[in-house]
């Protein structure tokens, strides 16, 4: 895959497929952007839109069938307005002078007939050929931040143009100024001031999680600050920070987590969020004690009215933890699943539950694990009327809504 983005306060973008990376003859694409060539073994194609069922996304089906196409080419443009993300939490906007662009927002096309498609997660994981190499290019004041790696940085006149290799698609385009730390560096967007010590926040929480949780070496962080209410999210080692999320320690603590302590999980496990989302929130409000007193205490508590807000908000009937996935209920994972392992701790103390969760963090580093690996490491601890209260019925969470 190759995919040029020129970024002059909107997308202008060119991309081409082999067809080994197609797997429907057309794409989906966020519905904001305009369409403006399809071309199909080197000649323009024609093509129908329509939108997706939920209205959230453009569907375009070229009119020839799969097996004539050798490639394929799309250009499109147009800027985002902050009202066509794909799921309630990656809403965008694309402003003169900062933009960013997802994968998760299908600001890029992907060769598949709908999201619910399982090709979807093939290729957000290696869907594209993973040496696609993509192009972006903006204005020279400008900087642009991918979690893919930087191959090449040009400057021609007044425009930078930024190369990227690999397929999982990311992008910031702002105004930047770096901070180096000894983990990697920050790169605080300027005008937007940011009243906590990152520095600091990073150092405390990346000795704690080594000391407790095993050892990782982190040496190439990079945190970008992004604006507001867009959504903090990490790959890798990069992590895109909010601005929002800078006004809570916790935020914080709870991303620095991520890049170092989560486990492989199945893609079945993963969906409930329950291996990322419920453990990385758990270790945050244990490393929250540092900065406030009784601070995860006070944090198990938000978790608690956190869930019982959401559960009545969007008068959700409640399913058993292992099934969040199947039932898209992963949300929940952030709110619900910290009190889980909280009543585990109860049960079985402290020392014992991290070094259940150090072991774990050990042995699935490179493989992957999954519900019943995740139990089997609490054998002899006796937490079998747990796992069935808390994980295989609704018990703990009628139990949670009536305290
Ligand atoms: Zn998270």
């Amino acid at each position: 895959m190759e995919l040029s983005i020129k970024y002059q306060g909107k997308i202008q973008a060119h991309i081409k497929v082999s067809k080994a990376e197609l797997k429907y003859n057309g794409f989906i694409l966020n519905k904001s952007f305009i369409i403006e060539d399809v071309i199909v073994n080197g000649l323009s194609s024609n093509y129908s839109i329509e939108l997706s069922d939920d209205h959230q996304y453009q569907i375009i089906t070229i009119s020839s069938g799969i097996n004539a196409v050798n490639y394929m080419e799309v250009k499109y443009s147009g800027s985002l307005d902050g009202t066509t993300g794909l799921w309630p939490y990656v809403k965008e906007i694309t402003l003169p002078e900062f933009a960013l662009l997802r994968f998760e927002t299908l600001c890029f096309p992907f060769f598949i007939k709908s999201i619910e498609d399982k090709e979807l997660y093939s290729y957000v994981h290696s869907g594209f050929h993973l040496d696609s190499k993509i192009t972006v290019s903006c204005n020279n004041h400008l900087t642009v931040f991918s979690n893919l790696p930087l191959e090449n940085l040009a400057t021609i006149n007044n425009e930078k143009i930024f190369e990227f290799r690999g397929s999982f698609l990311n992008f910031v385009v702002g105004k930047f100024e770096q901070l180096k730390i000894p983990y990697g560096s920050i790169n605080y967007l300027i005008g937007k001031e940011v009243k906590l010590d990152l520095k600091n926040i990073i150092d405390i929480t990346i000795k704690y999680m080594s000391e407790y949780y095993g050892e990782v070496l982190i040496d190439d962080i990079n945190i970008i600050c992004i604006p507001e209410y867009l959504g903090s999210f990490v790959d890798k080692h990069t992590v895109f920070l909010a601005l929002d999320a800078l006004s809570d320690v916790r935020f914080i603590i709870h991303e620095i987590i991520h890049i170092g302590w989560n486990p492989l999980v199945e893609l079945n496990a993963q969906r409930t969020r329950f291996f990322d989302e419920a453990i990385t929130q758990y270790f945050t409000a244990r490393i929250y004690d540092i900065f406030e007193e009784n601070g995860s205490v006070k944090t198990y508590k938000t978790y608690q009215l956190h869930f019982k807000k959401t559960i009545k908000k969007h008068n959700i009937s409640l399913v058993p933890l292992i099934d969040y996935g199947k039932y898209e209920y992963g949300d929940l994972s952030y709110s619900y699943g910290p009190l889980v392992l909280k009543a585990i701790e109860e049960r079985i103390g402290v020392s014992n539950i991290d070094s259940v969760l150090r072991a774990m963090l050990a042995k699935y580093r490179y493989q992957e694990i999954n519900f019943s690996k995740f139990f089997k490491l609490f054998d002899g601890y006796n937490i079998n009327d747990i796992i069935e209260f808390y994980f295989y019925t609704t018990k703990g969470q009628n139990h949670i809504l009536e305290n």
